[in-house]
């Protein structure tokens, strides 16, 4: 009996050590390198800086420690980038240079056409009073857009905000009544009004507010840069300023603002530009 709760001690000593560890080895996020609009492009570096940081031009970058000297810099490229060099400053005894090719990809060109009828048609042909609006809420969602932390919030790889089936994928070119407008900027999933939408990982809710055309809408701070944003939600349940954590619910599906059915638009920012989310998540976008 001894022995057994002594072998149990030391097995939960270990099992300790495992969970302190593998918090450690999840801290990091495994990006893969994707020098393409839209992309992350990945820069490796070595350092016994503590403290390294990273900027492409006066931008703060995202920078992450992978083990021992070991360090990288994330860099998001923005939808409509064109191809060539790029270079990121890294900061630590001293200041260098490190360069990336940006390269286009030749996808078939996916296009949506999107109908908007009725009183939709606002969204596409806003009048003088919705101008005004739209004019001063585009400076409340840039200012969010350029918000940084130093704080390194987010606990490694994103999960999933909500299941549902992909209506409209990242950057998808886009058309409303014919109109052309910018490339989709997140992932759309479909899902009945009213079901949860989960923090992808612990962050601050640094906005939260009720927009033109993205509705009922949250921001969610995960650190240096990296920015979540969930739009067109029934309900906002996460308060403006609260910390939240991963798998949290931070508020419902629904169709609010510029929204044609009930979805959750997600969006990733990363150093103020729109990366694929699903390359938070670990996964293989190409
Ligand atoms: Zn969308």
């Amino acid at each position: 009996m001894e022995k057994f709760i002594l072998r149990s001690k030391k097995l939960k000593k270990i099992s300790l050590l495992l969970l302190l560890l593998s918090h450690f080895a999840w801290a990091s996020i495994p990006v893969q390198h994707t020098p393409y609009p839209g992309g992350i492009a990945v820069f490796d570096f070595e350092t016994t800086h503590s403290n390294p940081k990273a900027f492409y031009r006066t931008v703060p970058l995202y920078t992450q420690h992978i083990e021992g000297n070991h360090w990288q810099v994330l860099l998001g490229i923005p939808l409509l980038e064109k191809a060539g060099k790029k270079s990121i400053t890294i900061q630590d005894f001293s200041t260098r240079t490190l360069d990336v090719e940006i390269k286009i990809i030749k996808n078939k060109p996916v296009k949506q056409n999107i109908k908007l009828k009725g009183k939709n048609k606002k969204y596409v042909d806003p009048n003088a009073a919705h101008m005004d609006r739209i004019k001063k809420e585009r400076v409340i969602l840039g200012k969010t857009r350029l918000f940084f932390s130093d704080k390194t919030l987010s606990n490694g790889v994103f999960i999933r905000p909500v299941l549902g089936v992909i209506t409209s994928p990242f950057g998808v070119k886009r058309l409303y009544n014919g109109q052309p407008r910018n490339p989709h900027t997140g992932i759309d999933y479909a899902g009945a009004t009213g079901t949860p939408i989960k923090a992808p990982a612990d962050g601050k809710v640094i906005l939260s507010g009720q927009y033109f055309f993205n509705g009922n809408t949250i921001f969610l701070d995960h650190g240096q840069g990296l920015i979540s944003v969930y739009i067109h939600m029934d309900k906002r349940i996460a308060k403006q300023g609260k910390m939240v954590k991963k798998g949290e619910t931070i508020g419902t599906i629904g169709q609010t603002g510029r929204a044609t059915g009930p979805h959750l638009h997600w969006g990733v920012y990363l150093n103020r530009t729109t990366v694929h989310p699903n390359l938070l998540m670990g996964k293989s976008v190409l």
